[in-house]
This record gives C-alpha cells, sequence and structure tokens, in this order.
C-alpha cells in the first residue's frame, strides 16, 4: 500500500507544532528579581546554569553575609529590566571582579568575575521565584567563617521568645578505664 504523500501532511500545521510538525519548543521561562527598594529589576531564563554557596571571605565581605549563594546565568540568559542607570559597579582589580550594587538601598545585584565572561552572577536571594537549579555547591570553604553557623543543635533560649542558640558544648569527663572495676 502506498503512503500518503508526506509534504501535504506537513502543510498543516497543527497548535504547537511547527511548519516540519515537529513539536515546538516551549517558550522560556524567566525568573525575576529586584534589589530591596525595587529600583533595579532584573530576569534570567529558567534554567540558570547551577547555583552555588560561596564562602570566600571576599564574599562574605560583600554581602554581609556568612557566606553567599549565587545562581550563575549565561550573559546571554540575562537582563536588566529596569533601574541600570541604579546600578553602581565596583571593580576589584586585584581579585578580578566587579560587583554591582543598587545605589539607591545597597542591595548587591550583580557579581562578575574576569575568568568568565559569558557568565554573570546573581545572588538567589533577590530572585522572587524558583531559578530552576538548587544550590548543592560550595566554593572556597578553607576561606569559612569559624562563626558560620553549619547547622548544630539549636535550642530555645530561656526568657527570650523566638530566640535560639547553641549551647557550648559540655566536656566530656575523661573517662579513666581501669580493668578491676569494669562490671
Ligand atoms: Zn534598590
Amino acid at each position: 500500500m502506498r503512503k500518503p504523500p508526506v509534504q501535504k501532511r506537513a502543510v498543516q500545521k497543527r497548535a504547537g507544532q511547527d511548519k516540519a510538525g515537529r513539536k515546538a519548543k516551549a517558550a522560556p521561562v524567566q525568573a525575576s528579581g529586584a534589589c530591596v527598594c525595587g529600583a533595579v529589576r532584573i530576569e534570567i531564563d529558567v534554567p540558570a546554569r547551577w547555583a552555588w554557596h560561596d564562602h570566600s571571605q571576599r564574599s562574605r565581605h560583600a554581602q554581609g553575609a556568612a557566606y553567599a549563594t549565587y545562581v550563575g546565568s549565561y550573559r546571554s540568559r540575562f537582563r536588566v529590566l529596569e533601574g541600570a542607570e541604579h546600578l553602581t559597579r565596583y571593580e576589584d582589580a586585584e581579585a578580578g571582579t566587579t560587583r554591582s550594587f543598587c545605589a539607591r538601598c545597597g542591595t548587591p545585584m550583580l557579581y562578575e568575575r574576569a575568568g568568565s565572561h559569558t557568565m554573570v552572577n546573581l545572588p538567589r536571594a533577590v530572585f522572587s521565584e524558583r531559578t530552576g537549579r538548587e544550590a548543592r555547591y560550595h566554593m572556597n570553604l578553607a576561606e569559612q567563617a569559624d562563626w558560620t553557623w553549619a547547622g548544630e543543635k539549636l535550642v530555645p533560649l530561656k526568657g527570650y521568645p523566638g530566640v535560639l542558640w547553641e549551647p557550648p558544648r559540655k566536656k566530656q569527663p575523661a573517662r579513666i578505664v581501669d580493668a578491676m572495676f569494669e562490671p
């Protein structure tokens, strides 16, 4: 039996298909973010390339936090939607990095590294939506601050509702092993 000519079927373009009848690619989904005052708004195409926790001394200092969690995006998939004029750039020549922040409210917005021109790094915390990547990687752990809370057990602080604290670890009394008194 002869098959019907392919050309005729291909002309019938259905919704969600391109001319060749293939399933059309879904439109990219975006995740948007903003600084605290809302003057600067950014957007990336989702999924981001990756996300990680940066424990370097420089990022800790610049972000004013124990460590910084960044979302890495290809520059081509990143846009400043609004307020580019409010972004102030600080170039750290020694580190080879440029950090941009909102001049009105001080929120860190962009972190660029000289070594990776195609990428731009954005604080995960400025995004209101999911970025398509979980922060599963840790960088520069050797520079981690010794005061970083790493999930140690916390208990309620007596007399201060809502405050938890990490009690100092009790020293274990030295156990003297004497075979004569062991059961
Ligand atoms: Zn702002």
